[in-house]
């Protein structure tokens, strides 16, 4: 039996309390995002501060652009 990891934080404020290192900044939707390599999964911060993110298009709207992400 495998346990599935659950994310409900899409739309929940963030608590600062992890490492926030791989959380960018996305200009295109005015969304902070993290890529999560375990899990395979974009997760989007809508109330995280931006102040001082690193700016990158998040994987959503590479794809979107029609861009490849790799
Ligand atoms: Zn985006």
């Amino acid at each position: 039996m495998k346990r599935v990891p659950r994310i409900k934080r899409n739309r929940k404020s963030y608590d600062g309390k992890r490492a926030d290192n791989n959380i960018k900044y996305c200009e295109n939707c005015n969304k902070c995002w993290e890529y999560n390599g375990n899990i395979k999964s974009l997760a989007h911060y809508e109330d995280f501060p931006t102040y001082k993110r690193k700016r990158e298009t998040c994987i959503i709207c590479l794809k979107r652009q029609g861009a490849h992400a790799r």
